[in-house]
């Protein structure tokens, strides 16, 4: 440790092990309470709702961790380069605006989903493209049948670019203090919750007027089962928009939603045939 120390400073290595054990918490909190929440309610009291049959075993969790703990050391090392390495500060920090807090953030909070979600969908699509697929998002696809554990299994320039959407919030916008962490709290929900192979959205809702606009678990499990379609994170915007919704998206995630309790994927209802996933026009 004093060689490290001596090499990069005390506050650098400082900087380092804080942000690690701020990323392993966050990760390993909602990564694991996904999976107790899975284990202990939904498969014994919700086993309806389970998108496909077969459940992934320890040894993908395994390697799931062992990646996310990499993507891990790959945000902390962004955030030092950005930071502290080039000391870049946001145009607005230390301005004030007295604004109130609370809109102030709610604002801030809004602002900063959409703008994850519009990152998310245009890295995500172009990850997809034959160049970059290899390269960047394979590793994320190694798991075919997701867990919360997958939340973070990306190989290291995935990594980077997942993590690109902080940095124009926070050096370009005037997002309230604390904004940014709550934009990163609903990443996790959403995509712990997205990885975890249970439906939660209600019967209804891909018609909904209000839950129509969110993805639902169905939505990020077939991109995963399928391949190409369903690129977004929190919104079906853009999937619509550009027309990457897959074409049986609404008919698998009713027929998921739909089924009562006793029955199953591939059951007496048709559902989400694991066995036999549709193919992708896109
Ligand atoms: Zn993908
Ligand atoms: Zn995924």
């Amino acid at each position: 440790m004093e060689l490290i120390t001596e090499i990069f400073g005390a506050s650098n290595v400082a900087f380092v092990l804080h942000g690690m054990e701020r990323e392993l918490t966050r990760y390993t909190v909602f990564a694991v309470s996904m999976y107790v929440i899975i284990v202990l309610i939904l498969t014994p009291l919700f086993r309806q709702r389970k998108i496909r049959r077969s459940t992934p075993g320890y040894s993908q969790m395994g390697a799931e961790f062992l990646r996310s703990l990499r993507t891990m050391v790959v945000f902390v090392a962004m955030d030092m380069l950005i930071f502290r390495a080039l000391g870049l500060r946001g145009i607005w920090w230390d301005a004030d605006l007295g604004w109130p807090y609370w809109p102030w953030l709610i604002g801030s909070v809004i602002v900063g989903v959409v703008w994850h979600d519009t990152w998310f969908y245009w890295m995500h699509r172009l990850m997809h493209t034959p160049r970059l697929y290899k390269a960047l998002h394979f590793t994320h696809h190694k798991s075919v049948n997701p867990t919360p554990f997958t939340a973070y299994s990306f190989a290291v320039g995935e990594a980077a670019l997942e993590y690109l959407f902080i940095p124009p919030l926070v050096l370009l916008l005037p997002m309230a203090p604390g904004a940014v962490f709550w934009v990163i709290m609903i990443m996790f929900v959403k995509n712990v919750t997205g990885h975890g192979g249970f439906e939660l959205f209600p019967k209804g809702s891909y018609s909904h007027p209000i839950l129509r606009h969110f993805t639902t678990v169905t939505h990020h499990d077939m991109h995963h089962s399928n391949g190409g379609g369903n690129y977004g994170l929190h919104f079906t915007w853009w999937d619509r928009w550009m027309g990457t919704e897959h074409k049986h998206y609404a008919a698998r995630f009713e027929a998921v939603a739909s089924r009562k309790r006793g029955e199953v994927a591939g059951g007496a209802v048709p559902g989400p045939a694991e066995t036999a996933p549709v193919s992708l026009s896109s």
